[in-house]
């Protein structure tokens, strides 16, 4: 059987229905399904993250791995509904690097195809992104967009945002940044 709709069209029951059927269907895709979970304008933040939670009942191991495969989703699932600091998102995304070089050194894991690996490396010093590990062809993966301008308008925004103390623009500037790559 196909599910036939994609995942950011289903509404807060279909998620439950899904997640609980899942077997039954050839084309459900866990990383598709996280993913939806950012993208679905038919949910409330409150649904979003009572969907994630129930998705990790059963597939919080394959969210794990998000961590190397797809880092953005990772991020944006982990901390949805959350104001966060400066200080917050570094120590996000240290933890993010910690758990991805777990991941590549498991032995079960380095038998499987995972792609290949670049380690972000910009020229930025303060960069979050140092020394995460991307997967060639993905965000940030061509360094060129984010070398450039956008680096220093990032900066520039989280400075003077910081300066207002308002956590939840800085949270919007960093998906916005996010989104961009
Ligand atoms: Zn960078």
């Amino acid at each position: 059987m196909e599910i036939g709709q994609k995942f950011n069209q289903l509404t807060f029951e279909e998620y439950f229905y899904y997640v609980d059927n899942y077997k039954k269907y050839t084309d459900f895709n866990t990383l598709g399904l996280y993913r939806s979970i950012v993208e679905n304008v038919k949910l409330s933040l409150k649904e979003k993250i009572d969907v994630r939670e129930y998705c990790h009942l059963t597939f919080k191991k394959t969210f794990d791995f998000l961590q190397l495969k797809d880092p953005k989703v990772f991020f944006e699932i982990s901390t949805l509904g959350q104001e966060l600091t400066n200080g917050d998102i570094v120590k996000i995304w240290d933890d993010i690097k910690i758990n991805q070089q777990k991941i590549l050194k498991d032995k079960k894991i380095r038998h499987r195809n995972f792609g290949i690996y670049s380690k972000h490396n910009c020229g930025y010093e303060n960069c979050v992104w140092n020394g995460l590990m991307i997967k060639q062809g993905s965000w940030l993966a061509d360094g060129n967009m984010h070398f450039t301008d956008d680096k220093n308008k990032y900066q520039q925004k989280l400075n003077s945002e910081g300066r207002k103390s308002d956590r939840k623009k800085e949270r919007q500037i960093i998906s916005r940044e996010l989104d961009n790559n």
